[in-house]
């Protein structure tokens, strides 16, 4: 069965010539791009599937600078990242924000991609992986959550965090069931597909997606590299 591959381009590329010409070459993947261009991609029959960045808190139209779900929904939309450490640590997205955004994401029929990573891997990552799972997926249904994908992103492993390395297959997997676990002290038996990030690129990945508890990988730097990603989506989608 092939696995889910997510790609978050980020602030990138710098124009839509590129961007097209990069959507056209991620057949088989989500591609998670700028709001921009949305609209040229979503008329591209490339094989990709289009998801956004981000989603506004609230449906309420007066919020300058936003995006509805609606307006993603009506480009043919179909995922959204949810919580990104970028979004939460730079731009100081609260928990309760993550929230609300996740919830709104559901109405929209929009398949939220939720990332959860520990800013360090300290002797107290267990808690604070337990109490970012709890404030993200707060007053959530067994139901609502099973339609996420849940993305294992530590922030220390992403290529933009000064010094970066990529978590071991072996330690992402311990995180993911201490994600599941959390999840289950309220709702007991869950199905959820667990994604990992964090400097994934066509050296490593083959390694992660032979988990069978990763179901896939979210790719940020690699994923604008169109040769990269192309080695990254040939060996993913073919297991
Ligand atoms: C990300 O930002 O979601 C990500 C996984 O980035 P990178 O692959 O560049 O570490």
């Amino acid at each position: 069965m092939s696995k889910i591959i997510v790609a978050n381009w980020k602030m990138n590329p710098p124009t839509l010539q590129e961007a097209e010409d990069l959507f056209r070459a991620s057949a088989g993947a989500i591609v998670c791009s700028p709001f921009v261009y949305l609209e040229e991609l979503s008329k591209i029959k490339s094989g990709a599937v289009l998801g956004a960045q981000d989603i506004a808190f609230s449906d309420e139209p007066r919020q300058t600078g936003e995006v509805s779900g609606e307006m993603l929904k009506r480009l043919g939309v179909k995922y959204v990242i949810i919580g990104h450490s970028e979004r939460r640590w730079k731009l100081g997205e609260s928990a309760e924000t993550v929230n609300r955004k996740l919830k709104l994401a559901l109405v929209h029929n929009l398949t939220p991609i939720v990332c959860i990573g520990e800013k360090v891997r300290d002797e107290s990552f267990k808690k604070f992986l337990e109490e970012q799972v709890a404030a993200t997926f707060a007053s959530l249904s067994a139901g609502e959550i099973s339609k996420c994908l849940i993305a294992y992103e530590p922030v220390w492993s992403i290529s933009t965090t000064p010094g970066s390395k990529p978590d071991t297959p072996d330690s992402a997997v311990e995180s993911i069931s201490i994600i599941k676990s959390a999840l289950a002290i309220n709702y007991s038996l869950l199905a959820i597909r667990y994604l990992y990030g964090g400097s994934v690129d066509s050296q490593n990945v083959g390694d992660f997606i032979s988990k069978p508890e990763i179901a896939g990988v979210l790719v940020g730097g690699a994923s604008v590299d169109k040769e990269e990603f192309k080695k990254i989506l040939d060996i993913s989608l073919n297991v």
